[in-house]
């Protein structure tokens, strides 16, 4: 017996008189150097600015993720995504909401939108065009009580430029840094960006540190004139 489901996602926009921002995109496109870059730019102006990332790093929930990122702990991919969606929920309650009410700037290091994109990467092998879609949906059912963030900007850069950053920096390598994986997540934020284009503004990230992120404040400006 086969049934069809199918539901649209309406997203909660943010309430709140506190600005949303996320920077997405595939490790090493430069997301935490925008983020502190952008935190710069609106403290100048003397905004209350808030710089915050997921996974958390909080005890319970947050520690448990990165441990099973280093593959201290072993977990099936879909037991993970709801820890993901459990951990964006305790910082949404505990974080976000409270500091977007105080009227600050968020800017956050990865959203519920990365859960989609490697989401993507855990059976992509095996799914086909309408496939992707379902799978983005079900991912994304987790998270539509969780509010939008104002702007996504997605800061594109190709697998082999990443992969160059990334060998530059004494990090060591994580579960999803192959090019290998690194290209899949890639096609997961491109699917996203052509997807939910009104949602996620794509940045070139090959360009200078400074011209990213000149790209960025251009655009928040030109929607949030101060
Ligand atoms: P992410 O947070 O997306 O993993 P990072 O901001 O940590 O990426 O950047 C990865 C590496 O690439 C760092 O060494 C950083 O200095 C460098 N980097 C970031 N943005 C650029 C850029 N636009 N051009 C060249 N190198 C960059």
């Amino acid at each position: 017996m086969k049934y069809h489901v199918s539901f649209d996602i309406d997203f909660r926009r943010n309430p709140y008189k506190g600005r949303y921002i996320a920077v997405e995109g595939i490790d090493g496109s430069g997301k935490s150097t925008q983020a502190e870059k952008l935190k710069e730019y609106f403290e100048e102006k003397r905004k209350k600015v808030l710089l915050t990332h997921e996974p958390t790093r909080k005890p319970p929930i947050g520690d448990l993720i990165h441990n099973v990122i280093q593959g201290n702990i072993k977990l099936p991919a879909s037991s993970f995504q709801y820890l993901f969606a459990a951990d964006r929920e305790v910082h949404s309650k505990t974080t976000i909401e409270p500091f977007l009410e105080q009227g600050k700037i968020i800017i956050t290091d990865r959203c519920f939108w990365s859960s989609v994109a490697y989401g993507i990467l855990d059976k992509s092998d095996k799914l086909n065009g309408s496939e992707i879609l379902l799978v983005a949906q079900s991912i994304l059912s987790m998270y539509h009580q969780f509010i939008i963030p104002d702007f996504t900007f997605y800061i594109k850069i190709s697998e082999e430029a990443a992969v160059k950053r990334l060998a530059k920096m004494d990090k060591k390598q994580e579960y999803y840094e192959t090019l290998e994986k690194l290209k899949k997540i890639k096609e997961g934020y491109d699917w996203l960006a052509k997807k939910f284009s009104n949602e996620i503004i794509t940045i070139n990230g090959e360009q200078s540190v400074e011209k990213v992120t000149a790209d960025i404040i251009k655009i928040y400006d030109l929607r949030f004139k101060n």
